[in-house]
């Protein structure tokens, strides 16, 4: 930090990343049963008879296919709006879209902590120890007034944290040092708040019977208490077309994260003893990235030849095997990006010979751009 920070306050907080989440909970919610249809969207759906039928696309194929459902939720996050308007021809709009950007840079501390920034604004701007070797830095708040497929920094955002981490780190960094960038919406539920910063970010659940048929949509939410806004959906779908059992997801951990005595660093340090090919970096990743579940493919491995080709990153031919087995994945860049951040480390002709090596055609999904 600058020499003119002389005093700093210390808390523990949780951090998650929330695209290994997402496809821990659907790999959960498979391995209970349920159907996952990736890449699939909801074109329209109608009531007949009380019932949902639902008409479905596959966007790779472009088939289309109907289901047919008692109920429905609507989770569709920025697109919520546009799905209830779709199902119920609800008309009003309860969403406000608040873009957050980020940006990603060579590693600024050592450690793996986090700094809160007080900015000028008064907001908040974090600079997060990040894939070993980078930083993550974020967020901004702005209104986001267009499609929400189309989402990315802009040159103000970016001029923004950068100011932010200079005013407060030693080294300075600019534009050339961003090595990757990404933003996201806050679906937040509209309260006429007077500044993006300022909105609610508590969710509403609400309950819609067009035709007879229900539909529960959901605005707003965090990652934070995404369980307990699942259980209070729970309780309407309950409501609504009967109880199938009691809450339990409190305690349960997500596949792979079953640790012997819920001791992670314990965990990585048995990997490394059962496998010693496995470097401290890499044991750490699979660790953190796949929990106990990286047994799976670390399997009956003796030495690092025995995962495969290797592609870069401590990518192997056996983690992407599992990776489109077990978790769905097609293209380079769902691996790289999406069930990953190796994008950050591989060439881009490792990144091609991967794409080559998942039968794409060509390396156009390789839009993020590995360098
Ligand atoms: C910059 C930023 C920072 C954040 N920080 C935090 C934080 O620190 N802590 C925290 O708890 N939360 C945070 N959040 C909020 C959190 O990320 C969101 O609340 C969460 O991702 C919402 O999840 P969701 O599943 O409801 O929506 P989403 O993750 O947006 O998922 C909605 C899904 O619906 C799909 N969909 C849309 N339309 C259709 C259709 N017609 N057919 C099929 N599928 C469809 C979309 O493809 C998408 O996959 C942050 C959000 C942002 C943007």
């Amino acid at each position: 930090l600058r020499e003119i920070f002389v005093k700093a306050f210390e808390y523990s907080d949780c951090r998650v990343d929330d695209s290994r989440l997402v496809i821990l909970n659907a790999r959960d919610a498979a391995d209970r049963g349920a159907a996952i249809f990736t890449r699939t969207e909801v074109l329209s759906a109608r009531v007949e008879m009380g019932v949902w039928r639902i008409r479905l696309r596959d966007a790779a194929s472009g088939g289309e296919t109907e289901v047919s459902a008692r109920l429905l939720v609507n989770a569709a996050g920025p697109w919520a709006d546009a799905v209830s308007r779709q199902l119920a021809s609800a008309q009003n709009p309860r969403l406000r879209l608040v873009r957050g950007s980020h940006i990603v840079v060579p590693k600024l501390f050592e450690g793996d902590g986090a700094y809160l920034f007080q900015n000028p604004d008064g907001r908040v701007v974090f600079a997060i120890a990040w894939q070993e070797d980078f930083t993550l830095i974020g967020a901004t708040d702005v209104e986001h007034s267009g499609a929400p497929d189309a989402v990315a920094i802009t040159q103000p955002e970016m001029d923004y944290l950068l100011r932010a981490s200079n005013a407060h780190f030693r080294r300075n960094i600019g534009p050339a040092d961003v090595v990757w960038s990404f933003s996201g919406l806050r679906p937040l539920f509209d309260d006429h708040a007077a500044t993006a910063s300022r909105v609610t970010r508590e969710h509403v659940v609400e309950t819609l019977e067009p035709d007879g048929a229900p539909l529960i949509n959901l605005f707003g939410g965090k990652i934070t208490a995404y369980r307990r806004l699942a259980e209070e959906v729970l309780r309407r779908v309950g409501g609504l077309i009967g109880v199938r059992g009691a809450p339990w997801t409190a305690r349960a951990p997500l596949p792979g994260g079953n640790f012997p005595g819920g001791d992670f660093n314990a965990f990585v340090q048995d990997l490394r003893a059962r496998k010693p090919f496995l470097d401290a970096a890499l044991a750490r990743r699979l660790a953190g990235a796949y929990g106990t579940q990286c047994l799976h493919f670390l399997g009956a491995a003796r030495e690092s030849s025995d995962l495969g080709e290797e592609f870069g990153g401590g990518l192997t031919r056996a983690e992407v095997d599992y990776l489109v087995a077990r978790e769905w994945a097609r293209t380079a860049e769902d691996i790289l990006w999406r069930r990953s951040k190796l994008g950050l480390r591989l060439s881009r002709e490792a990144a091609e010979k991967l794409a080559a090596c998942l039968g794409e055609r060509g390396a156009t999904a390789l839009k993020e751009g590995a360098q």
